[in-house]
């Protein structure tokens, strides 16, 4: 556990985590300074802290806060390269993250769920699985409830959602589950290279033992990779092809093969449809069985599974076209996992803030399975040039306006899906915002259409 007492703590970014750390520097006698490039009016957070004796400096960062410092803690939406942070490590001072600071006040067992996909769906149905079980279980991070909030209760689990960017700040954080989904292409905008990607990600397993287990994606070549780099023991799953020792998917079931057990689910009773989501069972499922939860108890809980809102939520129908908010796809990897579980003919709502990822994979689902294109936000232009010698392409203004030419030129039959390849930012809040702004604009057609 650290000492904070009477300490100075520059904690930057005040987001939800940031404000978490704010909260519990201050609780444990810190003398904290809240720093943010953005302005007050921007930081929705900040009213929560009103009554709590910290000190703000907002809209920018002052230099000789960061340099007269015992701790600076970045939040994981902060580049760790920023000029006042390298200053400040030039001058030895310590900097660190807020997963390795909540981990060094837990004890409880946790298990660390990243990828590039499917992180937050694996991340509630196994946390819902542990609680079903009875466990009194944590679920958050880079989902929901920051860790940090989990500090001051019993848990006798812990199951954590994590980015690349929480991952590039710990030190001696030591998950008892690993879980690494999958790696596609994304945030290129904050890596230099996909490699500098990869290995944040693979810092998941660093501090792991032969006595910890790595759940890794069978299929997916660069995480199968990892399976003779990381000490934990390898437990992999697999959508493609049966594994002696394992959990994969064929015939319709998912089967668990695991010392000479095994047992059988049949996948036509999930609610969650996909072929990504029979992924996301079977890795929510392997850690939970691994400690012993019954079989039939887990399954009643994945059974009863819904999966989260923006992705792939059916949200309406519409003169024969099935209307689906995929806001939560926001990297090229996601749009291919999502069109491969429709049927052609596709109207596909996509663009945003562009993170410079290669478009060339995306490139064969948009030819066989998309008839429109319509494209919105800062990566239009990019994307139109990537595709355009293979589906027809419109541009629209806005959501509104990209929700309406929808609407005009789909064919009954067809599936429209929001499903954007990007990040939101450029022209809304969050993917919420974005996946919002999208359903809004679907229910009001009947209203302006007088239907
Ligand atoms: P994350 O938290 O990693 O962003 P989510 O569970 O929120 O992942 O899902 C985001 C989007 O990623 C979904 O809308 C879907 O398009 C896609 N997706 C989900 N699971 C997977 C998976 N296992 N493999 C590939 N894509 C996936």
């Amino acid at each position: 556990m650290g000492d904070y007492n009477s300490k100075k703590i520059v904690v930057v970014g005040a987001g939800n985590s940031g404000c978490s750390l704010a909260r519990f520097f201050c609780q444990r006698g810190a003398k904290v300074v809240l720093s943010d490039s953005r302005s007050e009016e921007y930081l929705d957070g900040l009213k929560e802290l009103k009554n709590i004796p910290i000190s703000f400096d907002l809209g920018g960062h002052t230099e000789s806060l960061f340099q007269g410092t015992d701790l600076i803690v970045v939040s994981p939406g902060v580049p760790v390269n920023l000029p006042v942070l390298e200053k400040a490590r030039g001058l030895g001072i310590p900097i660190a993250g807020e997963i390795e600071i909540a981990w060094q006040e837990l004890q409880a067992p946790l298990v660390g769920i990243t990828g590039t996909n499917g992180k937050s769906t694996v991340t509630t149905l196994m946390g819902e699985i542990f609680k079903c079980w009875g466990k009194q279980t944590f679920v958050g991070g880079n989902l929901g409830k920051p860790l940090i909030t989990a500090v001051d209760d019993h848990w006798d689990w812990l199951v954590v959602e994590l980015s690349s960017f929480q991952l590039e700040t710990i030190h001696s954080f030591h998950p008892k589950y690993g879980v690494m989904l999958n790696i596609t292409e994304d945030h290129l905008d904050r890596y230099p290279n996909m490699d500098a990607y990869i290995n944040a990600k693979a810092r998941l397993f660093e501090n792991m033992t032969s006595d910890d287990i790595a759940v890794l994606n069978a299929d997916d070549p660069l995480v199968a990779k990892l399976r003779g780099q990381v000490k934990a023991r390898p437990v992999m799953f697999s959508g493609a092809y049966a594994l002696r020792d394992g959990m994969s998917f064929n015939g319709g079931e998912i089967h668990w093969h695991w010392r000479g057990e095994t047992l059988s689910f049949p996948v036509e009773e999930l609610q969650i449809s996909g072929r990504h989501n029979i992924e996301n069972v079977m890795a929510a499922l392997i850690p939970p069985l691994l400690e012993g939860c019954p079989a039939d108890l887990a399954w009643e809980t994945v059974k009863l599974f819904q999966g989260l809102p923006h992705r792939m939520e059916v949200i309406g129908a519409r003169n024969g076209c099935r209307w689906i908010d995929d806001s939560k796809g926001t990297n090229i990897g996601s749009v291919v996992k999502s069109l491969s579980g429709l049927k052609a003919p596709v109207t596909l709502i996509a663009g945003g803030k562009d993170k410079q990822g290669d478009l060339e994979p995306l490139r064969e689902a948009v030819a066989t399975k998309v008839n429109h294109l319509i494209l919105i936000g800062e990566a239009a232009e990019r994307m139109a040039k990537a595709f355009e010698d293979i589906t027809e392409i419109h541009k629209a203004i806005n959501m509104v306006a990209a929700v309406h030419l929808a609407d005009k030129i789909t064919a009954p039959g067809s599936t429209v899906l929001l499903s954007p390849g990007c990040s939101s930012f450029d022209m809304f809040k969050s993917y919420e915002d974005r996946g919002k702004a999208f359903t809004e604009a679907f229910k009001a057609l009947d209203v302006a259409r007088g239907c």
